[in-house]
């Protein structure tokens, strides 16, 4: 079934060659624009809406890209390479407009068209709705993997799902977190076009039966209950500056006539109708928790849902008729972003061994070619175990092949271990406590060619505590791959100063060579370099101040330290570390233990959602909330401290916030942050980081040089000695006087006007359990805050930190990380 393409051999000569638009000039855009407004909008310019003059804008750049897009399918359609095909559950891709301006060097036409249109682009800008489909981290690495093969020229199609509602946006009432849901379609969306006659159907549910086939042999036969309709929307994804456009294909679920008709109640036309709503409900909305998935059936549904779209869609779209799947890993490499989409590697099997009539042993080398895995967390709680009563439910067939895997595998474990029974135990798929489940990690693991690790120090601790059995078995098969971030969106975009006076400085290669950051190495010290930086930084601050102001109604202060804490609420992120810091800071100057004149003036800004159900997250942003209020509004600070909180931190506030922050937080508890990507964003843009010895930060450091960033707290294996002697918080709270200042000082209702019980969990836990250890890193973290200070006190050293922080971490531009990709574990090849 070919789904893409004409159904015969086109014989006009334009039928293969994608018709090219004239907007590469400022009147050959306005005309396309006044075009696109007319006829898409239906209005006319003097009568037409921001949202219509944006929607008519986005659809001209789209149409500009649509024939180079069309172009690069011809040609890796051709040229019958190797493509990568990234699954993932999430992409926090960002706004569209500003990133396909710079990709295609349309920005510069845009805004003169614009302007002889009378309009302002930045004001079309600012309309556009970001696509936040996904939570955080993860999905930003998928949406910046994704912008550096596309620069790289590698052909990739990103897979997912299209939810209908991104992550819920935030906002504040009484202090408190309250959830909206996010209809980011509601005002359109341009950059999207679906595909319905390229739809998918996906089955669920039923049972399996045996039978002989008409050779003889032994077959089984998945016999479902019901199906959905997966409708694929492609979205493009634009290399920079060279004409390569790959693919994002998300995928959208409706109802199926059997769906309709089948079991639920046929002729009943309003139960047929509710029938539908049922089918749709599986793309509706994105799980809004990270880094503690619940273990939901409509979680597991929106897993196979997209996992079985994709792979029938590769199979079927993208490779040529009669390919004979034997060779598959010769023409795709899926990549597993986490454990959400693994059950595409029972659908493979199942497509080769039900499907195609492979033997099990050829499916299962063919298989076990095709996919890798990355491993995101460290945390238990974060690997998903899926229950073999739901699986079997749902899946049925998925979950025998399943326990067949298993069974192979465990063999294989008994004939390298023999005798070790608790050995091939602990090892199997299949967990027996606290329920019988699925640890699809393991799956993972054992279908994965590569499995990889996020950080050097995530990779190691993999290796050495969550999956020790599996790399002393297998110890080739485990690789890391640090994380990186794409230099286009959060340097070249986020920061265009910066990004003029670096291309000013050394040329623009950098743009897609980040390490040649280093050639800036040597105007650490050139004195008017360095006030150029800093009137960029200044610049940045003034930008962030009119954007808070308009946003969220918050003024910040000229001339603060500038301190950013901006990642998702979580426990073992120690935000709360964070705050007592303010507090205690606030206290000593209350009590009079120090004068308000003797605190370097400081702005700390946090960005941070909770997911919904995570009380202690949200018990935490109540706290910050109500300590800002009291903070900002105490006249004893003189202003010299103050805390915002803006609401609905996301990929578009992080392009603004980023660029302006002084000081990077990146204080999470030692073996718990994988990587963080955010650190990486913080220390190319020029902010000084302090930072525990976790995840990337560790090479952050390495790489920049000690006497450049502030690092604090216990190392990773003394956080383990100390888990295992025991920890005890309330030793610290009882033996340090300005903790315990700080922590009564909630106790005693400071920021609850004087209700005692307000934040009592909060404190509670960071007292008696807090398996992130707050406590016992504060002495520390105040220590190295108080050099912070210091440093920040001499400017000159201040800045020459801040550029060698930009000139040293290179290395952590995506296009690294996929170059690591694509030598260790893929093994595919630019197309040029
Ligand atoms: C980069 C980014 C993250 C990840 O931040 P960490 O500090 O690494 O957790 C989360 N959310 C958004 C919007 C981001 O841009």
């Amino acid at each position: 079934m070919r789904t893409y393409g004409p159904a015969s051999t086109p014989t006009h000569p334009l039928a293969t060659a994608p018709v090219s638009s004239p907007a590469h000039s400022v009147d050959g855009f306005v005309r396309e624009f006044l075009h696109e407004l007319n006829t898409n909008q239906g209005v006319t310019l003097s009568l037409s809406s921001v949202n219509d003059q944006y929607l008519a804008l986005a659809s001209t750049v789209k149409n500009y890209l649509m024939a180079r897009w069309l172009e690069t399918n011809r040609k890796t359609r051709d040229a019958k390479v190797k493509a990568v095909g990234y699954l993932s559950a999430e992409y926090l891709l960002g706004r569209q407009l500003g990133n396909a301006l710079l990709a295609t060097d349309l920005g510069e036409i845009a805004h003169k068209g614009l302007e002889l249109c009378g309009l302002d682009l930045a004001t079309l800008r600012s309309q556009e709705v970001e696509p936040g489909l996904g939570n955080g981290g993860l999905g930003r690495l998928a949406a910046c993997f994704i912008d550096s093969l596309a620069t790289m020229d590698v052909p990739c199609i990103g897979y997912g799902i299209r939810y209908e509602y991104g992550i819920f946006r935030q906002t504040f009432v009484d202090g408190r977190q309250v959830e909206q849901p996010d209809t980011w379609l509601s005002l359109g969306s341009p950059w999207e076009f679906p595909h319905p006659e390229a739809s998918v159907q996906v089955d669920f549910g039923g049972h399996t039966e045996k039978y002989t086939d008409d050779d003889g042999r032994e077959r089984t036969r998945w016999v479902p209950a019901w199906n959905v309709l997966g409708v694929p929307y492609n979205y493009m994804v634009p290399g920079y500056l060279n004409g390569r456009v790959n693919t994002l294909r998300l995928w959208s679920a409706q109802a199926t006539k059997a769906f309709d008709l089948g079991i639920f109640n046929a002729g009943d036309y309003a139960q047929a109708v509710r029938a539908q709503t049922f089918a749709e409900n599986i793309s509706k909305v994105l799980y809004p928790e990270d880094s503690t998935p619940q273990g939901k059936e409509l979680r597991l549904q929106q897993q196979y849902f997209f996992v079985a779209c994709s792979l029938r869609d590769f199979i079927n779209n993208e490779l040529e008729e009669g390919f004979d799947l034997h060779n598959l890993s010769d023409r795709i490499i899926f990549q597993l972003n986490d454990t959400h989409p693994v059950i595409a590697v029972p659908e493979l099997m199942r497509i080769l061994v039900d499907e195609q009539g492979f033997e099990w042993d050829e499916a299962w080398e063919v298989t076990k070619s095709c996919f890798a895995y990355t491993c995101h967390t460290l945390l238990p709680e974060a690997l998903e175990v899926w229950s073999t009563e739901l699986l079997g439910r749902l899946l049925p067939r998925h979950l025998e092949i399943i326990f067949q895997i298993n069974d192979e595998f465990l063999a294989e474990v008994r004939a390298t271990y023999p005798g070790d029974e608790i050995r091939a135990r602990r090892m199997s798929m299949i967990a027996e406590h606290p329920e019988r489940g699925v640890r699809m990690a393991y799956l993972a693991t054992v279908a994965g060619t590569k499995v990889n690790g996020v950080a050097a120090l995530h990779s190691q601790l993999l290796r050495d505590k969550v999956l020790p059995d599996f790399s002393q078995l297998w110890p080739e098969k485990f690789t890391n791959v640090t994380n990186g971030v794409t230099p286009r969106r959060f340097v070249k975009m986020a920061n265009p100063h910066l990004s003029d006076l670096i291309s000013d400085t050394i040329g623009n290669g950098w743009v897609t060579d980040l390490e040649r950051l280093r050639e800036l190495e040597p105007y650490a010290d050139d004195p008017e370099f360095q006030d150029k930086f800093r009137e960029i930084k200044a610049w940045n601050k003034r930008r962030l101040t009119s954007l808070l102001e308009a946003r969220d109604g918050i003024v910040l202060p000229d001339g603060h330290l500038l301190d950013v804490m901006v990642k998702r609420l979580h426990e073992y992120k120690r935000q709360s570390l964070k705050l007592l810091h303010i507090i205690s800071l606030y206290e000593q100057v209350v009590s009079g233990k120090i004068a308000a004149s003797d605190l370097t003036p400081r702005t700390v800004v946090f960005g941070a959602k909770a997911a919904p159900g995570y009380k202690m997250a949200k018990d935490t942003i109540h706290l910050i909330n109500k300590v800002a209020e009291k903070v900002n509004n105490d006249p004893v600070l003189e202003g010299r401290l103050k805390v915002a909180f803006p609401a609905n931190y996301n990929v578009t506030l992080a392009e603004k916030l980023i660029p302006a922050a002084d000081l990077s937080e990146q204080i999470s508890l030692a073996g718990m942050e994988a990587s963080g990507t955010g650190n990486m964003k913080f220390a190319l843009n020029g902010a000084l980081t302090i930072g525990t010895d976790d995840g990337a930060n560790v090479e952050i450091r390495e790489l920049v040089g000690d006497k450049h960033f502030f690092l604090f707290g216990m190392d990773e294996p003394a956080v383990a000695e100390l888990g295992a002697k025991g920890y005890n918080p309330i030793t610290y709270y009882e033996s340090q006087p300005q903790l315990r200042a700080a922590l009564d000082m909630v106790m005693n209702g400071a920021f609850s006007d004087g209700d005692q019980d307000m934040f009592g969990s909060v404190v509670h836990n960071l007292l008696h359990q807090d398996r992130f250890m707050a406590l016992a890193d504060f002495e520390s973290y105040v220590a190295a805050q108080a050099k912070v200070e210091e440093k920040y006190a001499d400017q000159a050293a201040w800045t020459r930190s801040s550029i060698l922080n930009v000139a040293r971490t290179g290395f952590f531009s995506s296009d690294r990380s996929m170059r690591d990709y694509i030598q260790r574990i893929w093994h595919t090849q630019p197309m040029i």
